[in-house]
């Protein structure tokens, strides 16, 4: 299988380039030129399956420069040996008391808590495969900008595998406490972070000058080393997502909860790059049967507004809320499903992209439109509607979800009112631990809360007036030791990235 580029689908790659490379060079991303296909006979071969054999199957679809060996090695590596709670990646929870048929997709059972985990924790192999197949004997240096989860997932990830250095930067004062913790205490030989005195669109401006600067590109090609990326624009972070959509209907065949050949689930995501949605669209493309799938935004609802009218504005306000990895104006992936709508019409997407970044704007033919209306269902809410949430399902079900999770909450109960739909089995995708967000979960379910306690009495409180667990990871970041303090201006960056490649360099 190939992969063509959404900006010119004359390219064509084979799945090894598409990932070593991360995004194609016209600025385009990479997608596979034909679904696969899977049956209800597959489904039903693969409900008796584990989490790593569903991968395994799935992979080989699309992956077929890699042989049956090699994708399991990848698979085995990331979801086995302890990295996820009881090697169980993509758990389902039941919900004991509701009226709909919920069911919350937990993808935060990995190291750090965060459903990247699930992509980024198998990213680093297939892209030293990768790396291999199309003859780059390079270290892979990866950088990346993070506003907070991105970062902490991809340094998890890439820690100590071999042939990569990973260096990551995040605005001082733009992430949570808890997030600056975790990238601050980062343990790895090849694994550098570093503060940058700015916001996250100085640091993604940063990260985006480095990569292109012909200075640093000469210096590191001396030295064996090119850059890579593991932004959510890589294919190798959207394939393992498509995994988990189908091992989730799988388990709810195997469980009984699904009645009959084809039964159909709805799948509701809390959206930010429209990463993860878009996997469960492909899924639905390759015959998961799926009903709605159900867009959940927060108050940065530029998303809920272009899937309901075909126009996409970026021109206003930007919120910071409590779901903070969904503080988005310009979601990427929306590009590919776009792409696939027009039926691979690249001429179209690049006039849409090129007004988008002229004017912050463009709209979308009434028939994407009506395609778009038969697919998807969108809402948002704001912070204060998310917090009632949290303690709605808190004080019913006795369930603790975090801000992100429940947005898709929130929008799944707009959903059934509005399309008078609560027959329907749901899959809610919980992308986050509530330990993860402990202040505003803490705030939304205890009248004991006190602004002014430091995040790990939070975290403490938390767990001592749910009764829930706090997740290992989060327990054992307190004695951790820090390991990278430092904080560097914007224009010192690129000598940030030099010295973590080990390069001597003066100016
Ligand atoms: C990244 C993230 C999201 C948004 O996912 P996209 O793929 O960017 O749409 C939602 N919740 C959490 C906790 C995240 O870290």
């Amino acid at each position: 299988m190939n992969y063509h580029s959404t900006r010119n689908s004359g390219i064509s790659v084979s799945s090894a380039q598409a990932i070593s490379q991360g995004i194609s060079k016209e600025g385009g991303l990479f997608v596979p030129e034909k679904l696969p296909h899977f049956l209800y006979s597959d489904l039903l071969e693969l409900q008796h399956c584990s989490y790593t054999e569903r991968a395994v199957r799935i992979l080989s679809a699309f992956l077929s420069d890699f042989t049956a060996e090699e994708i399991t090695e990848c698979v085995k590596s990331a979801y086995t040996g302890g990295k996820f709670d009881q090697d169980m990646p993509a758990p389902i929870s039941y919900l004991q008391n509701g009226k709909m048929n919920m069911y919350l997709l937990e993808l935060w059972h990995g190291p750090t808590c965060a459903f990247k985990d699930m992509a980024l924790q198998l990213l680093p192999h297939l892209l030293t495969k990768s790396l291999k197949k199309i003859q780059s004997s390079k270290t892979a240096l990866i950088l990346v900008a993070t506003s907070g989860d991105t970062g902490k997932a991809a340094l998890e990830g890439f820690k100590d595998v071999d042939g990569t250095r990973i260096q990551v930067f995040y605005p001082e004062n733009g992430v949570s406490p808890m997030q600056k913790r975790q990238m601050n205490t980062q343990e790895g030989s090849n694994v550098s972070v570093c503060a940058i005195e700015g916001n996250f669109d100085d640091a993604q401006t940063g990260v985006k000058k480095i990569f292109t600067n012909p200075e640093i590109s000469r210096l590191l090609e001396q030295n064996g080393i090119m850059f890579s990326s593991a932004n959510s624009i890589n294919w190798g972070r959207l394939l393992p997502q498509i995994v988990y959509y189908f091992s989730a209907y799988c388990d709810l065949m195997a469980n009984g909860e699904i009645d009959y050949e084809g039964e159909k689930v709805n799948i509701v995501v809390p959206t930010g790059n429209f990463g993860n949605i878009l996997a469960a669209y492909y899924a639905k493309k390759m015959g998961l049967p799926v009903k709605k799938l159900i867009c959940a935004s927060n108050a940065n609802n530029v998303l809920t507004d272009f899937l309901n009218t075909g126009v996409y504005d970026r021109n206003r306000d930007f919120h910071t809320t409590i779901s903070p990895s969904m503080d988005i104006l310009v979601s990427s992936n929306l590009e590919r499903l776009l792409y696939d709508l027009t039926g691979n019409n690249s001429e179209k997407i690049t006039g849409w992209m090129n007004e988008l970044s002229s004017s912050g704007r463009y709209k979308v033919d009434e028939d994407i439109l009506s395609q778009i209306h038969e697919l998807f269902y969108a809402g948002f809410c704001d912070d204060a509607a998310t917090k009632e949430t949290i303690k709605e399902i808190y004080q019913t079900e006795n369930y603790l979800c975090d801000t992100h999770t429940a947005v898709a909450v929130n929008v799944y109960h707009q959903y059934a009112e509005a399309e008078q739909d609560e027959e329907t089995p749901t899959i809610i995708v919980s992308t986050a631990s509530p330990y993860k967000f402990a202040d505003s979960v803490l705030n939304a379910v205890s009248s004991e809360y006190r602004a002014d306690a430091s995040e790990f009495e939070k975290v403490q409180e938390l767990s001592a007036v749910t009764g829930t667990p706090i997740p290992t990871p989060i327990a054992e970041l307190e004695a951790k030791k820090v390991r990278f303090d430092t904080i560097c201006s914007k224009d010192k960056m690129g000598e940030a990235v030099l010295k973590t490649a080990g390069i001597k360099y003066t100016v």
